[in-house]
């Protein structure tokens, strides 16, 4: 009779067998989902068309341009399906000269790709000039929390000048692939930040990027500390690079031991200002360089590095004209 009581009640009471099966199903699910599903990066469509319009002035092969623009960042690159892309714009003098060099010297008219890797105005301080210099393509920048966007005036700039050139800014995080063109072996990776999460430190934010031509590769990472480094890690991406730009000038706050060795570079380039105030780079940089035995290439010794990849060959060029606003020479 307790049966029938039971079966009338209005709580249904499920078996225990029951409850430990779909304990179980949970678990394995989540298990499933963060190996195979989470874990399943750059399956997505990319970001944008490999067969857009092309800016790239270049002769066809992958070549890196690491502007001396002082204590800052701004590289640009032509890529071999006719793009081009400019990391970064140094600080906010350095706008009118990055523009001068791509005009005058490169010839280029249009920018394809102009990405702004965080929101300090040592690499989007002349961001807002090249948007109202040149025809542009894509803006990418990392999407910034509420509490984490910044009130400087340099960032308003930056956001004006997308305004005012009807442009919105596209967010990109790891796991994205921003361009794959499999027919010319170009791919271009987005390993950071992590999607929609909140960073203490705005270097942390920064858009790190892998672009693979053929057999090589080329690692940026903006200013990425030792917290994204070990993200990318552990993440599972294939981090391997030829050449990797040091993060955050080659200060000690980047550059962690276990993210170099799993880029496994064979070039460092370092982009830093002469006898700049923060003593970049860090000695620690510069002894793990060492003690891995890599070629470097540092802006301040060099001025404007050029690095020319065939998809085998990477030849670097050094002592290209400098664009440093805040150049005293
Ligand atoms: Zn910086």
């Amino acid at each position: 009779m307790a049966k029938s009581k039971k079966s009338n009640s209005k709580t249904v009471k499920l078996p225990r067998w029951l409850v430990i099966l779909l304990s179980i199903l949970v678990v394995v699910y989540s298990a499933y989902e963060y190996f195979f599903v989470e874990n399943n990066f750059f399956n997505g469509d990319p970001l944008f068309s490999a067969n857009g319009e092309g800016g790239s002035t270049g002769d066809g092969n992958l070549n890196v341009y690491y502007l001396d623009v002082g204590q800052a960042d701004s590289i640009y690159v032509e890529l071999p399906n006719g793009q081009n892309m400019l990391i970064d714009a140094g600080n906010n003098a350095d706008g009118t000269p990055i523009v001068k060099y791509l005009r005058n010297t490169l010839r280029v008219k249009r920018i394809d790709y102009v990405i702004g890797t965080h929101a300090h105005e040592d690499h989007i301080g002349g961001l807002d000039t090249v948007i109202k210099n040149f025809t542009i393509g894509s803006i990418i920048m990392p999407y910034l929390p509420d509490k984490s966007v910044p009130t400087t005036k340099t960032y308003e700039d930056v956001l004006d000048a997308i305004v005012d050139k009807n442009l919105t800014a596209t967010a990109a995080y790891g796991g994205q692939l921003l361009l794959n063109d499999t027919e010319r072996q170009l791919k271009i990776e987005i390993l950071s930040p992590v999607k929609d999460k909140y960073y203490e430190e705005m270097n942390d934010y920064s858009i790190v990027m892998r672009i693979t031509y053929k057999n090589r590769s080329f690692m940026f990472t903006g200013d990425a500390e030792k917290l994204p480094e070990g993200e990318m890690v552990d993440a599972g991406y294939d981090l391997k690079a030829d050449v990797l730009k040091m993060g955050h000038h080659g200060s000690s706050t980047s550059s962690s031991e276990k993210f170099v060795k799993a880029v496994d570079p064979t070039y460092a380039v370092i982009t830093c200002g002469r006898n700049n105030d923060y003593g970049h780079p860090h000695k620690e940089t510069l002894s793990l360089i060492s003690k891995l035995k890599l070629t470097t290439y540092r802006t301040d010794k060099q001025n404007t590095i050029k690095a020319a990849c065939d998809g085998d060959k990477i030849t670097f060029t050094t002592g290209l004209p400098v664009c440093d606003g805040n150049s005293d020479d």
